[in-house]
């Protein structure tokens, strides 16, 4: 690839390599990869298909990466096999047919005679270009996903300190990166212009850092949170310390409001927002604007719980526990009779009968996208006896399809591309339906819509897309 001619559009990758992982790196600890296995298993939500940690000894960087969960991958794994006091961790969700060991991060290369190691959350929308542009110019690919391009764009820049040649390889990326790289000798943090995914950074000391997409990974290993890695930010850390320099600047913010409304965990402080408190406000704000006559608000477990609350809080409506759900429901259920596949839904969520019988119910959850679940759950609340449903969203209705790292379905395959909203109700079978708008959505919040990414809700994407 040339490097002087700037032909390439940004393009929407049609290809199914939507992730939804989580990053986490550590430099300067004497158990950087147990940290790392924590802080990795505190973002297990974030992605469940693989789990890798890389760690610098100073010398050299070690692997280890596998399918699965972290406590899978990592179970019987030797601590000694990942020497070092630095370490940067993975993990991964992909879409169908890209679950592949040769996808699983960290990534680890040797670039231009140097180890370095990349750990990347969020998905570029040029990528198709710059993989066939790449490899026109004879660059191998091993995998199929996306960020094995920054790897490929850094060794053909070239340069001896590849810290400092980042830069320009990051110029010709389109789309959404938060990322952690690891070098023998730093830990580099970096996050794409527009700030679609979150990144943050703490400390254990003046010389001990940690970076994570989510809060919660530092409350599990004990490191103070620092602040946000910045948009548009490279933050440098080695023996000298902490040293940022802003790679690009951009007027446009795009933070994925879906974070604050699904995607991170409820005790995160993502984007600056609390993210439970953001849930709860969510749901005060869905119900000023729909309200109901009701007996009881209830929430689909877990997605839709902080919104309820709020829901209940601004309504007086009472918050009950209406549907329990089993938590250690893994993802291989074993169908232990034939003809028990219609169990469904039941095999996780259970509704309270003596609760539910004879009431009029407010069930609340975070988004609707297919309607899939919904529809189940009405289901169950009804043969559980209730006298009514009414089913409130704590969301605009899902419209388009994420490019930048949630996986959502096609567009035909969303239920409010295909239904007006009395379609859907009848569909689900709710009494009632209504979804908060994207006004009381950010009012809840208390931001300026234009600093989110709320284009699967507006359709407005913060960069050129081909839908
Ligand atoms: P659906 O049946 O397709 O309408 O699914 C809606 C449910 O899926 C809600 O309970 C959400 O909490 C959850 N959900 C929404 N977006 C995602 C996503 N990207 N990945 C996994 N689950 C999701």
């Amino acid at each position: 690839m040339s490097l002087n001619s700037r032909n390439l559009n940004v393009d929407h990758d049609k290809s199914s390599w939507k992730e939804e992982c989580g990053v986490f790196g550590v430099w300067n600890h004497p158990q950087a990869a147990e940290m790392t296995y924590l802080g990795l298993y505190a973002m297990q939500h974030r992605g469940q298909e693989s789990a890798g940690i890389v760690t610098s000894d100073g010398e050299k960087l070690h692997l280890h990466k596998g399918l699965g969960l972290v406590s899978d991958v990592f179970d019987s794994y030797k601590w000694n096999d990942l020497p070092g006091k630095s370490a940067i961790g993975h993990v991964r969700y992909s879409t169908t047919g890209q679950n592949l060991l040769i996808n699983a991060q960290p990534l680890k290369a040797d670039v231009r005679g140097k180890p370095i190691a990349l750990a990347h959350n969020g998905n570029l929308v040029n990528s198709l270009e710059l993989r066939e542009n790449l490899q026109k110019q004879g660059s191998l690919f091993q995998g199929t996903s996306d960020s094995e391009i920054f790897l490929h764009l850094l060794s053909r820049i070239g340069g001896d300190n590849w810290s400092q040649t980042l830069p320009q390889a990051l110029e010709w990326v389109q789309g959404a990166y938060s990322m952690a790289w690891m070098g023998v000798d730093r830990l580099v943090a970096i996050r794409d212009p527009m700030g679609f995914r979150p990144l943050v950074i703490g400390r254990f000391s003046d010389s001990s850092w940690v970076v994570a997409s989510e809060t919660c990974a530092l409350d599990l290993v004990g490191a103070q949170y620092v602040r946000e890695v910045e948009p548009g930010e490279i933050v440098t850390i080695d023996s000298r310390g902490l040293t940022s320099t802003q790679f690009k600047k951009s007027s446009k913010k795009a933070a994925c409001v879906f974070e604050l409304i699904y995607f991170s965990r409820p005790d995160s402080q993502t984007f600056g927002h609390h993210v439970y408190e953001a849930r709860k406000k969510f749901g005060e704000s869905l119900a000023l604007e729909s309200p109901v006559d009701a007996d009881m608000v209830i929430p689909v477990p877990d997605s839709g719980v902080a919104a309820a609350l709020g829901y209940a809080k601004q309504s007086g409506i009472p918050f009950e526990w209406g549907i329990v759900k089993n938590g250690y429901v893994g993802r291989t259920f074993i169908q232990p009779l034939q003809g028990m596949r219609d169990l469904g839904v039941q095999i996780k969520l259970n509704p309270q009968k003596a609760l539910l019988k004879g009431k009029r119910i407010v069930v609340i959850d975070d988004s609707l996208v297919r309607g899939t679940t919904s529809k189940k759950i009405i289901q169950i609340l009804r043969d559980a006896g209730a006298q009514e449903v009414h089913l409130r969203i704590a969301s605009p209705a899902t419209v388009s399809p994420c490019y930048y790292g949630v996986d959502t379905p096609e567009k035909s395959e969303l239920i409010a591309t295909q239904m007006d909203l009395e379609g859907i109700r009848k569909y689900i079978g709710a009494d009632s339906l209504a979804y908060l708008t994207l006004k009381g959505l950010f009012k809840g919040l208390g931001e300026n819509e234009e600093t989110f990414c709320a284009a699967c809700f507006n359709e407005k994407y913060p960069t050129r897309v081909n839908t």
